[in-house]
């Protein structure tokens, strides 16, 4: 009784010990560089029918990306009160109810902003016009 000749101070010393007699034990403990975060989004449209975690991206797409999540968010967003005229969204052919969460195109279309964002990802069109927005949108840049 009372022959505690192994502490787990000791055992803590040769754990130590053995961690820094590795080879290069110091340059693996460092975090991992910083990867671009301008947007944190889980998956990437770079064309229809495509999609990619960012991690597989080639640079330029992921500019463009970044650069087309950038003019989405630009759009106004709003919550449908039920006094537009348009009453259904075409993407989900879905009517629209009051206190939906809704994005309006700069052609005057409004969609559901889970719709219209997912279909912007795809295509840079009004679904109902075919409007380019981007164009529309850079135009308002300008002035
Ligand atoms: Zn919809
Ligand atoms: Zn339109």
């Amino acid at each position: 009784m009372g022959n505690c000749l192994k502490s787990p101070t000791a055992d803590d010393i040769s754990l130590l010990r053995g961690n820094d007699s590795q080879d290069g034990s110091e340059a693996s403990s460092e975090p991992p560089p910083p990867y671009q975060e301008s947007v944190h989004v889980p998956m990437y449209h770079p064309a229809p029918n495509i999609s990619r975690p960012a991690s597989q991206l080639t640079e330029e797409e992921q500019i463009r990306i970044a650069k087309r999540i950038g003019l989405i968010q630009h759009l106004p967003t709003g919550i449908y009160d039920g006094s537009k005229k348009i009453r259904e969204c075409v993407i989900c052919m879905g009517e629209f109810c009051v206190g939906d969460a809704v994005r309006y195109l700069p052609c005057m279309h409004i969609y559901h902003k889970e719709c219209i964002d997912d279909w912007l990802m795809r295509s840079f069109t009004c679904p109902s016009c075919m409007e380019p927005v981007d164009a529309a949108l850079l135009s308002t840049y300008e002035t």
